[in-house]
């Protein structure tokens, strides 16, 4: 089981493989210098990407990461504030990079348990023009946010808020296109209210590397600044960038195959008296297991070729890399595993 492609991982879907078709896409793409502006196909993305989400430009960047922090650094400046939420990515798991490299205070609010910062919180933490106050300058969502969708009704009222207040909006949109898909609704529906938005062609889209950042022209133009400054200025990127093309072309609607073999995974496990399973309403869900299960489930599972994050409230992903076929193995490991397990 050391090959990688043998393994059914649902750790993450940061893991696919790039498929064939995207290899070859990779393989033909013509590229150049995009320091200089140059790369065809990195224009390419980026136009089509801001066309797709109905935005005036777009910015190709290495990471999700370094679009949300080129954003914070766009829309904030020192010494002012982004209301977030507290379990959001770019406050939790960013490192803390608005804080440290943009001198950005963040404040943090309580996520609500379908994933929204509640509308009066939201009102109550923007502060007033006072000098002993931080400028409150940004809102920044994510959607969907630990496999939660936020509603369309919620994302107006939220962000026509944040406007009315004289705050900018931001969309940590890493997994927007599994909300679209899950709502039913267009990607540019999926992103209406929000100035700017990131995603990611790393996750369940499919690509080996990359995001866009999406905003108005001038905003990208500043925005690359910062992109130089942190390192993500790169150079024949089409190679790269052609891979997120082809994610964004192919990739997008078959996620309803990832939301659905997720509700599979979550029936049958919820089958297992002992685990306490949140059904998905997305590719990401959550389940609670007896915390003395855990180590020998790790081994039990990485014994019949799956990797999962075990612990006693562990997450489960699916992705392009997991099959129908792939679920029904997983979902008989469990049984397997918990049928002779006992506390
Ligand atoms: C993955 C992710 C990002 C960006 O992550 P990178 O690994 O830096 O590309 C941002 N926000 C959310 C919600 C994510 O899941």
């Amino acid at each position: 089981m050391s090959d990688t492609n043998t393994w059914i991982d649902l750790r993450s879907d940061t893991v696919t493989q790039p498929s064939q078709a995207m290899r070859a896409a990779m393989a033909a793409a013509e590229v150049g210098d995009d320091v200089y502006g140059d790369d065809p196909a990195v224009n390419r993305l980026q136009d089509f990407a801001a066309d797709l989400f109905g935005y005036e430009a777009g910015m190709f960047a290495p990471s999700g990461t370094q679009t949300n922090l080129i954003a914070l650094m766009t829309h904030c400046g020192r010494g002012d504030e982004y209301l977030v939420g507290q379990e959001a990515h770019t406050y939790k798991y960013e490192g803390g990079g608005a804080a440290v490299l943009g001198s950005i205070q963040p404040q943090p609010i309580a996520n609500q348990p379908d994933g929204s910062l509640a509308l009066a919180d939201i009102e109550g933490y923007i502060k007033p023009d006072d000098m002993h106050f931080a400028r409150t300058r940004l809102l920044a969502l994510e959607n969907t946010i630990g496999g939660r969708v936020l509603g369309q009704d919620y994302i107006a009222a939220a962000t026509s808020l944040a406007h009315a207040r004289g705050l900018a909006t931001h969309l940590d949109g890493a997994r927007v296109c599994n909300a679209a898909v899950k709502n039913g609704v267009s990607l540019r529906d999926a992103v209406k209210g929000f100035d700017t938005v990131s995603v990611c062609l790393s996750k369940g889209l499919g690509a080996p590397v990359g995001s866009v950042l999406l905003g108005p022209k001038a905003f990208i133009e500043q925005g690359k600044r910062w992109r130089k400054m942190l390192g993500g200025g790169m150079r024949q990127a089409g190679v790269i960038a052609a891979a997120g093309q082809h994610a964004l072309q192919y990739n997008v609607q078959r996620l309803a195959e990832d939301h659905e073999n997720a509700a599979d995974l979550a029936r049958g496990l919820a089958e297992i008296e002992v685990l306490k399973v949140t059904p998905p309403q997305t590719n990401i869900f959550w389940m609670d297991l007896p915390a003395a299960a855990c180590e020998p489930l790790r081994k039990a599972l990485a014994d019949a070729g799956i990797r999962a994050t075990v612990g006693p409230r562990m997450r489960l992903v699916t992705h392009l890399d997991v099959s129908r076929d792939d679920v029904v193995k997983v979902v008989a490991a469990f049984k397997t595993f918990f049928k002779d397990w006992r506390a």
